[in-house]
């Protein structure tokens, strides 16, 4: 078993699924134990100021064997998965040489992975996959990061000759309930810039993603007895349902893709007193982004002025921003990985992030940061899987990443 695939089999045995609930951070214990184990791993591997702190976030460096100056690079990681499906008692299966059909993950319960619904399968025939059994999700998101991080920094510690600027590395707690970054000390980790290796299937680059707001708009209503309401009665509900047929009906998720933005009505109540609907907001361009939140606003002051002062209010909240403009005005972060994976035979896919990543809050926090793959597929459920092939490629693409660095 390659070193990547030991490590890798070794964390996903940890249970460390985040929670929105607790308030905490690390949001849940199962994230530090890991965390305390990543921390000896670095230490025995003789890495320097490795630190792990109250909040679970592991910093360690790997001093730079260059005589001349290069830039410090960082690789980000996170120890948690998601909320969404259990991942305690991960019992990881191997499918050697795949055959490209149909995966029995459970027989007790009948649980196939099948290739028509996941057609990408057919990609890694005659590879090895990693599923899960069935009962849980498999927390190659991002485990699989993790261990190709820990696998790269081991090799060059194990081959001195290799000639390298100084490797930061980060791995940082409750990324799957968007925290990830919240007590993530840039100044600290003291790179130049990093990458999460975070993404999905082999080739994935990302430099881009939504900038994105939450809006709530409220309705006042009057009830009245309906008997006597002629004149008199306002229906909050008929108003909230009036304001939401002004909103293009095409610009919704389920209607775009790429760079299209949308309006997504992600919940609506209410009754004659009262309504509320809850909107997310989201577009890849600055200015548009702006034009739809002005648009959300325009509309409230209409209605504002159509039924009544105060009958409609709005709040609405910036979420997170596109990295694109901090990582624009260093594009050469992003020609790196992109030569990177071309020299060790990856064909790089630079796509953009149709939604947010802990990369984009920390670029705005002054450490520019793109994503590489680290192999996955179906993340957040019991579909999770990952070619081993995929992880391997990974790790050479972080080692040929610091190698492009130590050349420049
Ligand atoms: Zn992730």
């Amino acid at each position: 078993m390659s070193a990547v695939i030991e490590k890798f089999i070794r964390y996903v045995k940890f249970d460390t699924q985040s929670d929105t609930e607790t308030g905490l951070t690390p949001s849940t214990p199962g994230q530090m134990f890991l965390a305390k184990e990543l921390t000896k791993e670095l230490e025995e591997m003789g890495l320097e100021n490795v630190s792990l702190d109250e909040n679970g976030y592991i910093m360690a460096v790997l001093a730079s064997n260059l005589d001349h100056e290069v830039p410090t690079v960082g690789f980000v990681a996170h120890m948690d998965t998601s909320p969404d499906f259990s991942g305690k008692h991960v019992k990881p299966q191997f499918w050697e040489n795949y055959d490209g059909g149909d995966i029995l993950l459970n027989e007790e319960k009948d649980i196939v992975m099948k290739v028509a619904d996941f057609p990408e399968l057919k990609k890694y025939k005659g590879q090895t996959i990693i599923t899960t059994n069935g009962n849980t999700l498999l927390g190659a998101d991002d485990k699989a990061g993790v261990a190709e991080i820990m696998t790269a920094i081991e090799y060059l510690t194990e081959h001195p000759e290799i000639k390298h600027g100084a490797v930061h590395i980060g791995f940082t707690p409750d990324e799957e309930i968007g925290k990830g970054a919240d007590f993530f000390n840039v100044k600290k980790f003291g790179a130049a810039f990093a990458y999460t290796m975070d993404g999905g299937e082999i080739g994935e680059l990302q430099y881009e993603n939504f900038n994105a707001a939450f809006a709530k708009i409220s309705f006042k209503g009057r009830n009245v007895h309906p008997g006597m309401a002629k004149d008199k009665m306002i229906n909050s509900m008929l108003i909230a349902n009036e304001f939401l047929t002004r909103l293009p009906e095409n610009e919704v998720p389920e209607k775009t893709e790429g760079y299209e933005g949308f309006y997504h009505l992600i919940s609506m109540a209410g009754n004659v007193e009262e309504s509320n609907l809850q909107y997310i907001i989201r577009d890849f361009d600055m200015h548009n982004y702006e034009a739809r939140k002005q648009f959300v606003q325009s509309l409230c002051d209409e209605f504002c002025k159509k039924y009544g002062e105060g009958s409609v209010s709005l709040e609405i909240t910036n979420q997170y921003y596109n990295m694109r403009e901090k990582i624009e005005p260093v594009k050469y972060i992003v020609d790196i990985a992109e030569e990177a994976m071309k020299q060790v035979g990856v064909e790089p896919m630079i796509i953009p992030i149709r939604g947010g990543t802990d990369g984009s809050r920390l670029s705005y926090m002054g450490l520019p940061c793109p994503n590489i793959f680290s192999g996955g597929h179906n993340f957040h459920g019991r579909f999770e899987y990952v070619p081993v092939e995929s992880m391997e490629k990974s790790v050479e693409v972080i080692l040929k990443i610091v190698e492009l660095i130590s050349k420049r």
